[in-house]
């Protein structure tokens, strides 16, 4: 039954997967903490490959490439799992908006760091925009009146920016006014996990993509899990039946949530972000949205 959170054992699992094809995962706090694998799930995930199960890893997190995060799960025993199996969908779907899109103006304006900037560099889009764009390089009152903008642009990607500011502010919320001018936005995430949160609050992309937003008074589309982006970026790639698709989580927010969303099975992992006490919270106010069809403590009890 959907939403019912039934505890898994490896009996329950394997009679499960007989009505699988397709189990996508997400990565922290599932496959790996850090920089140790969550202890069973390589093993878990080499029975599914051998089992001919299509897997798929999708990542909110866009810090590493495709090739890095390959590397490391070759390094934690993920040994069948290759870059074309990872989606990075903030980075991914960025691309596939844009080829989608019939853009009579090509570039992009890019508010956004390297691993943004490889991928489209990877995938042949021009941007400008990138690195520090000091106002010392304007005169204070043409500045505000004149800003200097690309007649080539048309589209803005907003992530995280550690150069951020009013020039750029400027010229994103400039660039939006047209309304053929699309703009997406990576993630909504408020904060980096961190070890030291206690000390230093690390302010994530949400704050800058809600500067932009206020000052161009437009909403973004939004990449990442849960949002149909992605999904339709999954769809479109390997053509899964979202019925026979089982998506894996630890944070029910974003990986329930885009699984109950579309269609999919879920599961929760208890290895990461969310506990059952969150599900009973969800239940009691009536978030259907969060709950998960089926839990494990951690994919390796169900070995
Ligand atoms: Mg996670």
């Amino acid at each position: 039954m959907p939403g019912l959170c039934e505890q898994l054992d490896p009996t329950k699992w394997a009679e499960l997967l007989k009505n699988i094809d397709t189990v996508i995962f997400d990565a922290d706090g599932v496959l790996w903490l850090e920089m140790d694998a969550v202890p069973g799930s390589p093993e878990l995930i080499e029975r599914l490959a051998a089992m001919g199960k299509k897997i798929i890893i999708v990542t909110n997190n866009s810090t590493k490439s495709r090739i890095a995060y390959e590397e490391k799960c070759q390094k934690l025993g993920y040994k069948s799992i290759k870059k074309d199996d990872i989606v990075n969908p903030q980075v991914l779907c960025a691309v596939e908006v844009l080829q989608r899109t019939v853009l009579t103006k090509r570039k992009v304006y890019l508010i956004g760091i390297q691993g943004l900037k490889d991928e489209l560099d990877h995938n042949g889009v021009q941007y400008v925009g990138d690195g520090s764009d000091h106002f010392e390089n304007y005169s204070e009152t043409e500045f505000l009146y004149d800003v200097p903008l690309d007649p080539e642009v048309g589209a803005v990607i907003v992530g995280f920016d550690s150069h951020f500011n009013y020039v750029k502010l400027m010229k994103a919320a400039n660039y939006l006014r047209d309304p053929n001018c699309l703009f997406i936005a990576s993630n909504e995430d408020t904060i980096f996990p961190g070890p030291n949160l206690n000390v230093t609050m690390a302010v994530a992309t949400a704050a800058i993509v809600t500067a932009v937003k206020v000052a161009a008074q437009r909403e973004p589309l939004l990449m990442g899990k849960p949002f149909s982006t992605t999904y339709n970026y999954i769809r479109a790639r390997w053509n899964i039946d979202p019925e026979r698709t089982l998506m894996v989580g630890d944070r029910c927010n974003t990986d329930i949530k885009f699984g109950v969303d579309h269609g999919m099975k879920t599961m929760l992992v208890l290895s990461g972000v969310h506990s059952l006490d969150d599900v009973d919270t969800y239940r009691k106010e009536d978030r259907k949205y969060l709950l998960p069809d089926f839990y494990a403590g951690k994919l390796g009890d169900l070995l």
